[in-house]
């Protein structure tokens, strides 16, 4: 179609919104109304851990897919996948980035969905929504980790005490009431006086939500003349349920964002 009379439709009206350069662009996906897809798929509450493995598992291939995602962070229904502050990728046009992230997840979720439930069939199709935000360094996007690992936190404190109260035989009114104006401190006292639970068992996964980025991995080549193991190191994608609010975590692994 190149150069027919209609071409004008693109060269005037088509625009590119490209990306500021020297920012980190973060895309964030969420499934678009998982509230009711958990209840039809008859996900366990609060959490299901092989929902979350297989978002786990579909990041990991949004690794694998696009060089350029540095660290990826997710919970429940949402990702965050931050690509690196120099990226050229689509030349940093943003419809691009953001379409193919959304389309890519989508698509990888479907055909995943049976080996994380080969007893359940897809009853609907699961989509998602995306977003691009740039942010201008370093310290905004450890705030922006934090954000959203602090967001899991108060939702599954919250929910691992809401479901505890309606597994016991409240209605979910009656839970939502009791939980009314709660603080943490009497959430942990609720779980542990009730319940016999002790917040901080609660697996990893839910606590802390899950990263995903390229780890240092010593591995073993071959073996020199004296038999001696010759290790090298390489980047491998992880998946880890750590904290990455306080400086701990980046200290360990400042390679992810300064490489
Ligand atoms: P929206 O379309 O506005 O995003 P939503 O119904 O997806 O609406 P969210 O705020 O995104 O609402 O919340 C996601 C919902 O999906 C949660 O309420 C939770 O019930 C459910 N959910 C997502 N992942 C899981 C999981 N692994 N286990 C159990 N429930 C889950
Ligand atoms: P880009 O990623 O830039 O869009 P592309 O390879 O998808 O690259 P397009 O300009 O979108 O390129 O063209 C789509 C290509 O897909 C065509 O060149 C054609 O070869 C192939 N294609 C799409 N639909 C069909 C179809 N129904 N039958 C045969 N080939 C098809
Ligand atoms: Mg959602
Ligand atoms: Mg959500
Ligand atoms: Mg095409």
């Amino acid at each position: 179609m190149a150069n027919s009379e209609y071409e004008y439709v693109k060269r005037e009206f088509e625009f590119d919104r490209r990306l500021p350069a020297s920012n980190w662009i973060v895309v964030r996906i969420d499934g678009c109304h998982f509230h009711r897809f958990s209840k039809i798929h008859a996900f366990e509450k609060p959490n299901d851990e092989n929902a979350l493995r297989l978002m786990n598992a579909c990041a990991t291939s949004m690794l694998e897919k696009f060089p350029d995602i540095v660290f990826a962070y997710g919970v429940s229904d949402e990702y965050s996948f931050v690509f690196r502050e120099e990226t050229e990728f689509y030349q940093r046009r943003e419809s691009k980035i953001l379409s193919l992230c959304v389309s890519y997840f989508t698509s990888l979720y479907g055909m995943k969905w049976k080996d994380f439930f080969p007893n359940k069939d897809l009853r609907e199709p699961p989509y998602f929504d995306g977003r691009v935000v740039c942010y201008p360094n370093m310290k905004t996007i450890h705030d922006y980790l934090a954000w959203r690992q602090v967001d899991c936190h108060i939702n599954n404190h919250y929910n691992t005490c809401f479901w505890m109260l309606v597994k016991s035989g409240k209605t979910e009114k009656e839970a939502q009431q009791t939980l009314k104006g709660t603080f943490s401190k009497d959430k942990n006292e609720l779980l542990s006086q009730q319940f016999q639970v002790n917040y901080e068992d609660e697996p990893a996964m839910f606590r802390k939500g899950s990263s995903v980025y390229r780890d240092k991995v010593e591995t073993k080549v071959k073996t020199d003349d004296y038999g001696n193991p010759i290790k090298r190191i390489r980047l491998a994608i992880t998946v880890s349920n750590l904290d990455i609010i306080g400086p701990e975590f980046w200290e360990k692994h400042q390679y992810i964002l300064q490489e």
